[in-house]
């Protein structure tokens, strides 16, 4: 389906509601300004007529149907029956009719209206008697009586309707023309607010396209509303951490091809060399083609765990397994180098049992062994302990080197992370080996850490989730 622009969908909701406004004014001029100006003119008569009543009885009658006559613009004559108090009248309106009667009318009129409902009656401009709904301009007259003991008020209201035809033709002229500046009014404002929302999304969507052809250095700026913000932020977010990926993925390559480089120039150097000269056909030289042959095998090993663990392909055996059993026996592979003045102890105070796959667990006593013997100080010792911690077994290995600084602590996990590159231990390793720790221990649903202090060692450990016996 295809999709309206924002400035289409704003133009459409502001005529519509132009459109709305106008028809709504249109149909109360046209269809009910008539009634609704009659009956404002019939209750402001009937209000006249109710101040005039109140000050028959108490104050001064002559000041208050001047007063009545002017605010609500009506004609007003006020007589007593019986003649106790001076006629009062007032004629102030154009158009009135009872004070053009003669008084024979004027009675006829008067005991007319009474009887009409609501004391009134409607007058056409020619003075016929009309009905209610009528057209045209009206006179529209008002009568009651008030009691005053021992005599009778007869109180005459009257008024004009004038027509509001001429009126309603005004104001639909005006509205002609509000019609048009609100049209005008809505395409403008259309522009403003569909330019204001779409500018920044146009940005956006540019800017995503330059990322996805691998521009890292952009960035995303929200500017007008919220959710724009909020928009930019995520795309931020989404950007460094492609970029960090990228940059990973490049050093990954790099790191792993210089690795694959060293042994192999090795290799096919010194096999050309025993080629050629006979005399270098030496036990040594084969020693250092089988030693980089082993290191490229274990880096190719190393770089195969990552990408399986990464993946997510290797399946995990879950059996319970004697961890100090295993370490024991692990250990035992490490023996001959005793012969090298290494000190490795294993330490715990029972077996201890634990959920895991066999090869993997072995694999991470190695990882952390190894690289203990690699780091150790110069009493070239290293110290495994098996112990029990809560729902867990650990398995810490300690070791008296250098130690790792503690801005340092957090990346050593990362895979081809060496914390000294140029150092000439960190050369031995592939710095693979604790990231294949972490993607194990992460499957195991167990913990891991360190704690090293710079100049007193590093204690490596991993928790693996414990097992009854
Ligand atoms: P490598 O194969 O280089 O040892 P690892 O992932 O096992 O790779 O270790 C990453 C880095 O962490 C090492 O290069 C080293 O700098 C540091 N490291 C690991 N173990 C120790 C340790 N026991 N003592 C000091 N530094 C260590």
């Amino acid at each position: 389906m295809k999709r309206v622009s924002i400035r289409a969908q704003m133009l459409a909701c502001l005529f519509a509601f132009t459109a709305v406004t106008v028809i709504a004014i249109w149909a109360c001029q046209n269809l009910f300004l008539e009634d609704i100006y009659k009956a404002y003119k019939t209750r402001e008569i009937k209000d006249a007529s109710a101040k005039i009543s109140e000050s028959l009885t108490e104050g001064d009658l002559e000041s208050a149907v001047i007063a009545a006559a002017e605010r609500y613009d009506v004609c007003v004559m006020v007589l007593a029956e019986r003649g106790s108090f001076e006629p009062v009248s007032v004629d102030a309106a154009a158009g009135c009719v009872i004070h053009r009667m003669p008084s024979i009318e004027l009675n006829r009129l008067y005991a007319q209206a009474l009887s009409s409902e609501g004391g009134i009656i409607y007058f056409s401009a020619e003075g016929a008697p009309v009905g209610k709904g009528a057209e045209g301009e009206q006179s529209i007259v008002l009568a009651s009586e008030a009691d005053m003991g021992t005599d009778r008020a007869i109180i005459l209201l009257n008024s004009t309707i004038t027509p509001v035809s001429a009126t309603v033709n005004t104001l639909n002229r005006i509205l002609m023309i509000i019609t048009v500046a609100l049209i005008v009014l809505s395409v403008l404002l259309a522009l403003v607010i569909s330019q204001l929302i779409a500018r920044p999304i146009t940005r956006i969507t540019r800017g995503a396209a330059r990322l996805a052809r691998g521009e890292y250095h952009i960035h995303f700026d929200g500017g007008g509303s919220k959710e724009i913000d909020s928009l930019a932020s995520t795309l931020n977010y989404a950007k460094d951490e492609l970029s960090r990926v990228d940059r990973l993925q490049k050093e990954l390559i790099a790191n792993i091809s210089h690795d694959l480089r060293t042994p192999l120039t090795m290799i096919s150097g010194y096999s050309q060399v025993m080629q050629d000269i006979p005399g270098e056909m030496t036990a040594e030289n084969l020693q250092i083609i089988i030693d980089e042959a082993g290191r490229l095998t274990s880096l190719v090993n190393d770089v195969l765990d990552i990408s399986k663990l990464n993946a997510g392909v290797q399946t995990f055996k879950r059996e319970r397994l004697c961890l100090t059993e295993l370490a024991e026996g692990a250990m035992e592979r490490y023996s001959r180098l005793a012969a090298g003045g290494y000190d490795i102890r294993c330490e715990f105070d029972e077996p201890l049992y634990i959920m895991g796959d066999e090869t993997r667990v072995l694999q991470v006593i190695y990882n952390l062994v190894n690289n203990a013997v690699t780091y150790t100080g110069e009493d070239k010792r290293v110290t495994l302990r098996i112990f029990r911690r809560g729902e867990y077994v650990r398995l810490a290995v300690t070791d008296t080197g250098e130690g790792i600084p503690k801005e340092k602590l957090q990346d050593i996990w990362e895979r081809y992370y060496k914390v000294d590159a140029h150092h000439k231990r960190s050369a031995v390793g592939t710095g693979l080996g604790l990231s294949i720790v972490r993607g194990i221990m992460r499957e195991h649903g167990g913990g891991y850490g360190v704690e090293s202090s710079p100049g007193a060692g590093s204690t490596f450990w991993v928790d693996f989730p414990a097992t009854g016996q």
